[in-house]
């Protein structure tokens, strides 16, 4: 089911009607303005960013999405892909506006200093915190990626009391800090997969207050933690639904049985962005209300992307699980994880590139343990062909 009340589902109704008037909608919805409804609305086809990619020419970089003139535009972001992201002002305006609101419920506000170290030039996604942080009264110190040493200088000699980064490289940052004294208390981290662990090891080990956001980059913020930090709670200015990444069918995430976010905005009036499948997959939709008085649903952290994901044995494999766990062992070599059918039972095998070490049985009983499935690892000199970290041979066996 969709996570909507009337209102947003009307406004979602009336985006889509908006995105009808662009070519490239119109083309691949085959309906008219008026057959869409909030009672239609789960037979209009999804978005992803395959087809986004897809949809840009040399000629149309908009993909025949654009919605308004181009004399409107204000801003245009330039994605992987490439895919362009044009916003009008006032877009602009809508979706900073949101960002300020889920970095306020991290924590952030008027007393903060706060190092901005998202990267600034092409993508959205600084642009859109340092104005969020702006909204809120901060003052931002816009460092941006990278230069650990620099970023570890500044916050020691600057007075900066918080932080915008990935958790990965806030970890980093915060083992080159050390024991150097710093004002440094709180942390809103955002951008990529985290451990289940990630948020306690911060604060426990390094005292940094943790703080989780989640957005789409095409979207902007679509779910933050408030100060009880049990979860993020989703945006209620935007329709989510939740899919199965298989099947595309509406369906509420379980444990084991992890479900696709898909969004549907309503503040870019200038390329409407209508059902898109965000690749994120969660496993647990709590709807207990929170004691912060925020009544919106919340969301655990992401449990991982449905592109790379494949189901054995009823169990999703999540590549990222094993790479984990190799590190635990101080494995960081380079690794995949092969699937493959003997006599109708799916096996799965870790293969991993280099000499002989360490207490195989104990890492192989490691790594089952994590994806909750039995598994083999195994030594080679050289990973079989193929590319990613997981290898099905099981599709080929079935042509
Ligand atoms: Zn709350």
């Amino acid at each position: 089911m969709a996570h909507s009340n009337e209102d947003t589902m009307c406004r979602a109704v009336e985006m889509a009607r908006l995105a009808l008037t662009t070519s490239a909608y119109a083309s691949e919805w085959h309906r008219s303005a008026a057959e869409v409804t909030a009672q239609t609305w789960e037979t209009i086809p999804f978005l992803d960013k395959e087809r986004l990619i897809a949809s840009v020419t040399d000629e149309d970089p908009f993909g025949g999405r654009l919605s308004v003139s181009c004399s409107e535009l204000a801003w245009i972001f330039a994605a992987p892909g490439p895919v362009y992201m044009p916003y009008t002002a006032g877009d602009m305006d809508r979706v900073a506006a949101a960002y300020g609101a889920a970095l306020g419920s991290c924590g952030l506000g008027d007393e903060d200093i706060v190092d901005q170290t998202l990267l600034y030039n092409w993508v959205i996604a600084a642009s859109m915190v340092d104005r969020g942080l702006r909204s809120l009264g901060c003052a931002v110190v816009p460092g941006g990626p990278g230069g650990t040493e620099q970023h570890a200088d500044h916050i020691r000699r600057s007075g900066i009391t918080g932080i915008v980064a990935m958790p990965s490289f806030l970890e980093h940052l915060l083992e080159v800090l050390g024991d150097r004294p710093h004002r440094l208390r709180k942390a809103v981290i955002m951008g990529e997969l985290r451990d289940a662990d990630a948020k306690t090891r911060i604060e426990e080990r390094y005292g940094v207050w943790a703080r989780e956001f989640y957005g789409v980059g095409d979207v902007g913020a679509v779910a933050y933690e408030c100060a009880l930090g049990q979860g993020m709670h989703l945006r209620r200015d935007l329709l989510i639904e939740f899919v199965d990444p298989a099947t595309g069918g509406i369906k509420e995430p379980a444990k084991g049985d992890p479900a696709e976010i898909v969004v549907t905005d309503f503040a870019r009036r200038a390329m409407p962005i209508i059902r898109l499948r965000s690749g994120d997959l969660i496993d647990e939709l709590i709807t207990d209300p929170c004691a912060c008085g925020n009544p919106a649903p919340r969301i655990p952290r992401i449990i991982g992307r449905a592109n790379d994901i494949t189901k054995v044995r009823g169990m999703f494999i999540i590549p990222q699980l094993v790479t984990r766990t190799l590190g635990q062992f101080g494995i960081e070599d380079e690794h995949c994880i092969v699937i493959d059918r003997t006599e109708g039972r799916d096996l799965i095998e870790v293969l991993i590139v280099g000499a002989h070490r360490g207490n195989v049985p104990v890492v192989a009983a490691a790594v089952s343990d994590a994806l909750r499935i039995r598994c083999d690892v195994r030594f080679v000199d050289s990973l079989p062909s193929g590319s990613g970290l997981l290898r099905d041979r099981r599709a080929f066996q079935n042509q």
